[in-house]
C-alpha cells in the first residue's frame, strides 16, 4: 500500500482544518502537513454559513457579556474555561481574517459592522452580507495556498485511524479517483471533519455532513460527548430544508402564526416589541432551542399555516424594504424566490424548524486534545465544550477559528515531546486490515440497500429524537438503531468498480451516521431531564443535581455504547434561570 509520510495529518479542509493548517505552517515552516478532504476545500460546509461570526469589537460590548450570553444560552452545560478562551481569542481571530482579506461588511463610518443574533443580548456578530461562510472559507483557503508545506489531498476519504502503543500515528484513506487505499503516517492527527446533521431527513446540512470525523475517533476509543444535544434552527424553508439565516430576524424580521400573531410573546419571550424597533434579548432573537420548541407547541394548537410541504410559520421581512433586503440579505431573497416562489420584499416566507448543528462531538479538553495521545479535534466535529446544551448562532464560525488554531498549537507542543512514529509493522498490519474491511464491502450480497437503511435511520431519529423526546420513544429508537447496525453488515453495493465509486462512499458514510445516531439516542435516553435542545416530555425540568454533567458515549463494538458522565467546568457563573423576557434593548 502506498504510504504518505508527514508530521501532522489533518482530516478535513473546512474552516477548522484550514485554520489549523495555516497555524502549523506559520509556526514552523519545516513541518510537513497533509491536509486530507473528501471534497475540494471550498465545498466544505463552512462555505454555506450565512449570518456571521461572533466577537467583541464595539465599545458597549465586553468579553464578560459574550461569556454570559454563551454560558446562559448553553443552559450552563458549557465548560466555562473554554468559553473564556473563546471570547478572548474571538476578536483577534476575526481581525486576523480581516488582515488576510475577508471582506467584512461595514458601518457607514467604515468600521466593521455587527448585527444582532439570537441569544446574544448585544450586537456582536461580524458578517459579510449573508454569505459570511463563503468569504471566510475563501479567505482561509487563499491564505493556505501561500504555504508549500501544506500538501493537499483533495477527494481522499478517511476510513480509519492508525493507533499504536496508545498513540495516534496516522490514518488510512481511499483515493477516490483510483479507489486505492493509502496510508498516511503522521506523528499527530487533527480531526476537523464537521457535523453529522445528515442523520436526520430534514436538515440545513450539506450532503457531506455525515459524522465521519466523529465516528473515526469514536471507533478508535475516544468518547463522543453530549451527543443528545441536536440543534434545530427555527427558520428553514419547508420545501428543501435550506436555511434562512438568523440574520433575517437580526435585521428585524418577525415570526407570525396563521392568525398574524407574533406568538413568541406567549412562550416567555415577550413583551412584544414594535415592528421595526430593535428586538434584542427577546422575541425573535431568543435562542434557537426556545424558538423551535414554541413552534412545536403552536403546531399542536393548530396555529400554523399549511403548505404543500407541511406546517409552517411565517417569517415577515416586508417592513425592512427592498433596499435593505438587497444589501443585507441578498442570498435569503434569492433562495426564497428560487425554492419557495416567494419574494420576501412582497410576502412573508413560510419557514419551519430544521436540524442544523451538533452541539456534541469528539471529547476534547480546552487544548483541543482528545484522551488519545497524538489526536486532536476542532470545529463542529469536536465538543470542547463551548456550546453546552444549545449553541448560540454565530459562535460556531468563531469556534472553528479559535480552536482550529488551538488544535494546531497543542499538536506542535506534542511533537516537541518527540513522540515517535510507532511500530511500523504493527501500523502496516492495521492499515491492511482497514483495506480488507473496505474490500469486504464489495463481496457482500445480503440484500440490504444503503438508501433503505438510511431512510429508516433518518425516520427513527426524526420521530423519536427531535425537538421533544420521551423515554418510550427513545427506547424504541435505541432498539431500531441497534437493529439497523446489525443489518448494515448485509448491505450490498451495486457499483463494484474503483473509480469514483460513490456507492462505496455512501456505504461508509452510512456506517459513520449509524454509529453517531446510536450515540445520540442512547445518550438522550440516559439523560432524564430537560436542558437546552434536549427536551423530555417525561422529565420536563432541568435537574442540576443529577445532570449538570457532560455525557460521554463510548463505542462498544456490536453492543450499544456505554454512557459515563464527567463534570462541567464552572468558574464564575453558577447555573441560573435562562431569562429572555427582558424587553427590548
Ligand atoms: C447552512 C448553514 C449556515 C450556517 N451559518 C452559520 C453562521 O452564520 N454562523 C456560524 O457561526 N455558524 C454557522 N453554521 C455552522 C457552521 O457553518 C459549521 O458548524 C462550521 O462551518 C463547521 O466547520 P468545520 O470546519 O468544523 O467543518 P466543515 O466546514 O463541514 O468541513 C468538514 C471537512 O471535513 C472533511 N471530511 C469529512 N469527512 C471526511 C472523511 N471521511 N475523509 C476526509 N475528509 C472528510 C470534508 O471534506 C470537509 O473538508 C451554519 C451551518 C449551516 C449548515
Amino acid at each position: 500500500m502506498e504510504t504518505i509520510t508527514s508530521d501532522i495529518a489533518i482530516i478535513g479542509a473546512g474552516g477548522a482544518g484550514l485554520r489549523a493548517a495555516i497555524a502549523l505552517a506559520q509556526a514552523d515552516p519545516r513541518l510537513r502537513i497533509a491536509l486530507i478532504s473528501k471534497v475540494y476545500p471550498m465545498r466544505s460546509h463552512t462555505c454555506a454559513a450565512e449570518g456571521g461570526a461572533a466577537g467583541v469589537i464595539k465599545g458597549d460590548d465586553s468579553l464578560e457579556q459574550h461569556f454570559n450570553d454563551t454560558v446562559g444560552g448553553g443552559d450552563w452545560l458549557c465548560d466555562q474555561d473554554a468559553v473564556d478562551y473563546l471570547v478572548q481569542e474571538a476578536p483577534k481571530e476575526l481581525l486576523q481574517l480581516e488582515h488576510w482579506g475577508c471582506p467584512w461588511s461595514r458601518e457607514l463610518d467604515g468600521s466593521v459592522a455587527v448585527r444582532p443574533f439570537g441569544g446574544m443580548k448585544i450586537q456582536r456578530t461580524w458578517f459579510a452580507a449573508d454569505k459570511t461562510g463563503f468569504h471566510l472559507l475563501h479567505t482561509l483557503f487563499q491564505t493556505s495556498l501561500q504555504f508549500s508545506s501544506i500538501e493537499r489531498y483533495d477527494e481522499y476519504y478517511a476510513t480509519d485511524l492508525l493507533v499504536d502503543e496508545g498513540r495516534c500515528c496516522g490514518l488510512t484513506a481511499i483515493e477516490m479517483r483510483s479507489g486505492q487505499m493509502r496510508q498516511f503516517r503522521a506523528r499527530a492527527v487533527i480531526i476537523a471533519g464537521g457535523g453529522a446533521g445528515r442523520m436526520f431527513p430534514f436538515t440545513t446540512n450539506g450532503a457531506i455532513k455525515t459524522g465521519d470525523g466523529m465516528a473515526l475517533a469514536y471507533r478508535a476509543g475516544v468518547p463522543l460527548k453530549d451527543m443528545e444535544f441536536v440543534q434545530y434552527h427555527p427558520t428553514g424553508l419547508p420545501s428543501t430544508g435550506t436555511l434562512l439565516t438568523e440574520a433575517c430576524r437580526g435585521e428585524g424580521g418577525v415570526l407570525l402564526n396563521k392568525h398574524g400573531r407574533r406568538f413568541l410573546q406567549d412562550y416567555g419571550m415577550g413583551p412584544e416589541t414594535p415592528i421595526g424597533k430593535p428586538v434584542l434579548k427577546t422575541m425573535e432573537l431568543g435562542p434557537r432551542d426556545r424558538l423551535s420548541q414554541a413552534f412545536w407547541h403552536e403546531q399542536k394548537k393548530g396555529n400554523m399555516v399549511t403548505t404543500q410541504w407541511g406546517d409552517a410559520m411565517l417569517l415577515d421581512m416586508r417592513h425592512l424594504g427592498e433596499q435593505k433586503i438587497n444589501e443585507r440579505l441578498p442570498l435569503v431573497r434569492d433562495m426564497s424566490i428560487s425554492y419557495m416562489g416567494v419574494d420576501p420584499v412582497r410576502d412573508p416566507v413560510p419557514v419551519r424548524p430544521v436540524v442544523h448543528y451538533m452541539m456534541g462531538g469528539i471529547h476534547t479538553d480546552i487544548r483541543a486534545a482528545t484522551p488519545l495521545a497524538g489526536l486532536y479535534a476542532a470545529g463542529e466535529c469536536a465538543c470542547v465544550s463551548i456550546n453546552g446544551a444549545n449553541r448560540l448562532g454565530s459562535n460556531s464560525l468563531t469556534e472553528l477559528l479559535v480552536f482550529g488554531r488551538r488544535a494546531a498549537l497543542s499538536a506542535m507542543e506534542y511533537l516537541a515531546s518527540d513522540p515517535g512514529r510507532g511500530n511500523s509493522q504493527a501500523i502496516d498490519a492495521q492499515a491492511e486490515a482497514a483495506r480488507a474491511r473496505v474490500r469486504a464491502l464489495f463481496q457482500k450480497s445480503g440484500g440490504e440497500s444503503i438508501a433503505g437503511l438510511r431512510k429508516e435511520m433518518m425516520h427513527t431519529l426524526e420521530q423519536h429524537a427531535g425537538i421533544y423526546r420521551s423515554g418510550e420513544g427513545l427506547s424504541e429508537a435505541c432498539a431500531t438503531l441497534a437493529a439497523l447496525r446489525r443489518r448494515y453488515a448485509n448491505i450490498e453495493l451495486h457499483d463494484k468498480t474503483n473509480v469514483y465509486n460513490t456507492d462505496l462512499l455512501q456505504a461508509l458514510e452510512l456506517g459513520s451516521m449509524l454509529d453517531c445516531a446510536e450515540a445520540v439516542a442512547v445518550s438522550a435516553l440516559e439523560r432524564r431531564e430537560s436542558r437546552g435542545a434536549h427536551q423530555r416530555l417525561d422529565f420536563t425540568e432541568r435537574d442540576d443535581a443529577r445532570y449538570l454533567k457532560h455525557s460521554l458515549a463510548s463505542f462498544q463494538g456490536a453492543a450499544a455504547p456505554r454512557v459515563d458522565y464527567s463534570d462541567v467546568v464552572i468558574t464564575k457563573s453558577q447555573p441560573g434561570v435562562r431569562d429572555y423576557s427582558g424587553g427590548h434593548a
